[in-house]
């Protein structure tokens, strides 16, 4: 059982915006105590200023909104945070083993999911250092991240699947294609990296520019996995933007992206 006092303590220290009442029973339902001490703990050391808002709540994560201060000055944060306890543990680990990143041999199924977040924490940024849309890492704790919210007033930016038909009316979906081929390409040869769950649902809209979201799953070029996936996601685009009138083929597409 929670321990109501303690929880309730905790919430207390961790400045939910006081309008956000829906918050905070969201937070009291839906994080164990140890999820809301790292969350304490990020707001201690000052990146979280105000915790505000649920933006998505999914089956392995949630993400919510917060005030942040990063290096002293104030930036819209995206709080990403793991359930400890899910039950979707197994599919992450493919795609963990085969990442020379990590000695699977030293993680134990308890620490999986904290890999799980350090990992999608260094494939962001090595995306970021590559120059690829993506949003900025700022940092991670246990099973937090911590990044920079795209979005604007606290509402994220719509991803291109939520845009439906409005795409084509808000953007100039060609140009979009090429951009995100650009980005796309950037991310396979630049930062050495396969999305691996490429699809309109990870792509978001800032002003006309596409950003990939998401990033846990993504692995080195040199996974073993890594041609399938990106095939996988290649496919996915190719499906999407059919809609839309682009025409290319896969292979055309695959060798644009690989440069081979
Ligand atoms: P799920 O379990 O629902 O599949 P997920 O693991 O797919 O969650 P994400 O795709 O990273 O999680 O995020 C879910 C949603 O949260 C996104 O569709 C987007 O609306 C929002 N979101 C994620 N990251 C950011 C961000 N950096 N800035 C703004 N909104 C974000
Ligand atoms: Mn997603």
């Amino acid at each position: 059982m929670k321990d109501i006092k303690r929880i309730e303590k905790l919430l207390d220290q961790l400045r939910i915006k006081e309008k956000d009442s829906e918050a905070r029973k969201i937070f009291a339902e839906v994080f164990d105590e140890r999820t809301l001490k790292t969350l304490y703990k990020l707001s201690a050391k000052g990146y979280i200023q105000a915790l505000g808002g649920v933006v998505s709540t999914g089956k392995e994560a949630n993400v919510f909104y917060a005030d942040g201060s990063i290096n002293g000055e104030f930036k819209p944060l995206a709080v990403k945070i793991y359930r400890i306890e899910t039950s979707e543990f197994f599919k992450m680990d493919e795609y963990l083993f085969g990442d020379r990143r990590f000695d699977m041999r030293r993680v134990s199924k308890k620490e999986l999911i904290f890999t799980w977040v350090e990992k999608e924490f260094r494939n962001l940024e090595r995306a970021f250092n590559a120059g690829v849309n993506v949003p900025e890492p700022y940092t991670y704790l246990k099973n937090v991240v911590l990044m920079e919210f795209l979005g604007e007033d606290e509402r994220p930016y719509p991803t291109i699947f939520e845009l439906k038909r409005d795409l084509s009316e808000v953007t100039d979906v060609e140009e979009l294609y090429s951009r995100i081929k650009e980005h796309l390409t950037r991310l396979y040869r630049k930062a050495e990296l396969v999305h691996a769950d490429l699809s309109e649902y990870n792509i978001v809209l800032k002003d006309n520019d596409p950003y990939f979201i998401d990033m846990g799953q993504a692995v080195l070029t040199d996974h073993p996995l890594a041609n399938s996936y990106l095939e996988r996601d290649l496919r996915n685009l190719i499906r999407f933007f059919s809609r839309y009138g682009i025409k290319e083929s896969f292979e055309e597409l695959i060798s644009s992206v690989k440069g081979d």
